[in-house]
């Protein structure tokens, strides 16, 4: 069995409104995929995390080094990448690149091996997972937070249990709109904030002090992703768990994060951090830290499965009789490429996603919809 095709796919959507956060405004989404065939005609689809072109260009130097290898012998293929690209990107796109190569070959080898892909990790500990909304970007300048009421209740109505919400307007205004959310939710929502690295040490513990009467089960990245002493210092200083790790790469970035005690929860974006053979890896690295796992995701649905099987498959730490539910990151986002290319749909049924039990990821693209958001390869530019 060899890989003898690897495509690549970018796919855009134009969104109806954009929305921001502390960083930057979103348009549009664009997002690289990639199809891995084997030589018996089967194939498998993976997603990476990152400026789509760049990733593109990543799994184009990739490519060569990929073909012809083993599609069965996931962790071969991975070092054969990871050797090839170390000298040049220890982080960033380039990991990604192999990210999307790596999820595309887990996705075909549990196709041919006729196995979802939970059980090549070693098994499903769990089959059904709890999504928690994240929502509540900012949608317009002059009064950022105007619909988040009514996002909110929508939120509560689907049935999520827990909530995301961003923060990094300000002090003052974060605390005015998380003193409001948590009105608006009530007490028995699970509300966390995401500043995404908006605020320096004094701010950030700040802010940290003003909403702890809230209840927040987490303050996301609210530091630079480089101060991993600044992180552990925040934790000493507030009751609210820290969490971080999107911008992070490789087991070798995440072990930063975990010895430096900067953080209660570690978030590998798989589709960036090193695919799933990495992601496992850190998995287990985290374990050794009694620190928890909740995967970043944003993306396509190839994403989200991928989180689904990651986290079906993350071990209990501490074991007990009634483990609290494992949390998966389900964006709530305008995203067409989310809802539209894969199948069957990812559905929320009493608050929980099922773990889909069919062969690799247990999905298939939607050849249509591929094409409808696929950019001709003379009109793609780079885009952040
Ligand atoms: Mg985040």
């Amino acid at each position: 069995m060899k890989i003898v095709k690897i495509e690549t796919f970018i796919l855009k959507d134009t969104l109806s409104k954009s929305f921001f956060f502390s960083q930057w405004e979103y348009s549009e989404r664009c997002i690289c995929i990639v199809k891995v065939t084997a030589s018996n005609g089967q194939y498998g689809w993976g997603e990476g995390y990152g400026p789509a072109s760049v990733l593109e260009a990543g799994i184009e130097l990739l490519k060569p080094i990929v073909l012809g290898l083993n599609p069965l012998e996931n962790e071969v293929v991975w070092n054969t990448m990871y050797r090839k690209t170390l000298d040049f990107a220890r982080r960033g796109t380039l990991v990604a690149s192999i990210s999307a190569i790596d999820i595309a070959i887990w996705d075909l080898k549990g196709k041919i091996l006729n196995l979802p892909v939970a059980t090549l990790l070693g098994g499903a500990h769990r089959d059904k997972i709890r999504p928690y909304a994240t929502g509540l970007y900012f949608t317009s300048h002059d009064n950022p937070s105007q619909e988040f009421d009514e996002e909110a209740r929508k939120y509560v109505s689907q049935g999520f249990k827990a909530i995301k919400m961003k923060v990094g307007l300000g002090i003052e205004e974060d605390f005015k709109n998380v003193k409001r959310m948590r009105e608006v939710v009530g007490d028995d929502i699970q509300l966390m904030v995401d500043s995404n690295h908006a605020y320096n040490f004094r701010e950030a513990v700040l802010l940290a002090k003003k909403i702890e009467p809230f209840n927040i089960s987490w303050f996301e990245e609210p530091l630079s992703p480089e101060f991993y002493h600044q992180y552990n210092e925040l934790r000493s200083k507030t009751t609210i768990p820290i969490s971080g790790g999107e911008c992070e790469y490789l087991r070798f970035g995440f072990h930063q994060l975990l010895r430096n005690r900067s953080v209660d929860i570690i978030q590998p974006d798989i589709c960036a951090c090193g695919g799933l053979t990495e992601a496992k890896r850190i998995g287990t690295l985290a374990t050794t830290y009694g620190v928890e796992v909740i995967p970043h995701t944003w993306g396509t649905s190839i994403g989200i499965h991928v989180a689904l099987h990651f986290i079906a498959n993350l071990e209990a730490m501490p074991g007990r009789m009634k483990s609290p539910d494992f949390l998966i990151e389900y964006d709530q986002t305008e995203n067409a490429l989310r809802e539209q290319l894969t199948f069957p749909a990812i559905e929320m049924k009493d608050g929980m996603i099922e773990v889909p039990n069919r062969p690799g990821l247990g999905i298939d693209v939607n050849e249509e919809v591929l094409r409808k958001f696929a950019i001709p390869k003379d009109k793609i530019k780079s885009t952040l």
